[in-house]
């Protein structure tokens, strides 16, 4: 035996939006439904005057519980001069213990101070510098010079040659040179971007699959998480019960209900299999009222009603 949930009212699903409404934005209402010159009144606006459309549709709701897992797995090395050490961000972890990962900013994968590690130039060998052959003496360590000197009374034109050490190499024939690979710093620094390392939380999400043509249906379930101990639906243990006294226990069908009850029933499948989720409540099936309005002014808007007679939630984007 199924248990037949009786849809709520659809004055009753109206009045119970209106009246939220003009608590929320009383000049939005005022200015949509009023007339001018005549005393606004909440009494004056009605379902059978601005609703234009309505619809019998069905919405699923499980809820599950997900680790929010540390970041993904993943290394990455750098190897840069000294200077750019400076101009990197660096970051640390060490004795802060694990990161909520709800209040991080940032990129996930981050450099980490610690990992930082001198390496040894290999083009100078860790010297910083190049030694070179001196360009100016070509190696020798000395200038030749060739004087021309007047010798004797006849002051006759004798060439001499006249070798002196190599200023720009000191005598050596070597010079040295900052090495381009290092900028003369000896050392290169390898760092690595290592995952933050967050803990692993857990959040209830809610799972909402709804048969109505609608683009609210994240907002729709996020509200009724909030809700649902106040929101009345027939409760089942599986989907296999659900899908066969689903249609008796709503006292209306359509194909997309039908659509709707096999797409939530996949997605709960899945969830089952996931390792990083964990089901947390009983599946809910909810008569769901769509309804297509539209105020004095024109303004198009929708409301939805999840819920019994008794017990039902409205949700709307006026
Ligand atoms: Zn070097
Ligand atoms: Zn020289």
């Amino acid at each position: 035996m199924s248990v037949r949930i009786k849809t709520p009212n659809l004055d009753d699903i109206f009045e119970k939006w209106k009246q939220r409404a003009s608590r929320t934005d009383r000049k939005k209402m005022e200015k949509e439904f009023g007339t001018k010159g005549a005393v606004f009144s909440l009494d004056a606006i009605s379902a059978a005057e601005y609703v234009k459309d309505t619809m019998k549709e069905a919405a699923i709701y499980f809820a599950v519980k997900k680790s929010l897992g540390p970041a993904p797995k993943g290394k990455e090395e750098n190897t840069v001069t000294a200077p750019r050490v400076g101009r990197e961000q660096f970051y640390s972890f060490k004795g802060t213990g694990k990161i909520n990962k709800e209040e991080w900013k940032g990129n996930e994968i981050v450099p980490q101070f610690e990992s930082i590690q001198a390496i040894p130039c290999k083009t100078c060998k860790g010297k910083g510098y190049l030694e070179n052959k001196c360009k100016t003496c070509k190696g020798t360590g000395k200038i030749e010079e060739t004087l021309t000197v007047l010798v004797g009374e006849e002051q006759n034109k004798v060439k001499k040659p006249f070798t002196y050490p190599c200023g720009a190499c000191y005598g050596t024939g070597t010079r040295t040179e900052p090495c381009k690979e290092c900028g003369g710093h000896k050392n290169l620094y390898k760092y690595e971007e290592l995952p933050v390392p967050f803990q692993t939380v857990v959040t209830g999400v809610p799972i909402l699959h709804s048969s109505a043509q609608t683009k609210y249906e994240k907002e729709i379930g996020d509200d009724l998480h909030k809700m649902i101990e106040d929101v009345e639906g027939i409760r089942f243990s599986d989907f296999k019960e659900l899908d066969s006294k689903a249609e008796a226990s709503l006292g209306y069908w359509n194909k997309n209900i039908k659509k709707t009850i096999g797409s939530a029933g996949n997605d709960y499948k899945a969830y089952e299999k996931d390792k990083d989720a964990q089901i947390t409540t009983q599946i809910y099936l909810f008569p769901m009222i769509q309804m297509f309005a539209e105020t004095k002014r024109g303004k198009r808007f929708e409301i939805y009603s999840l819920g019994s007679g008794t017990k039902f939630m409205v949700y709307s984007n006026f």
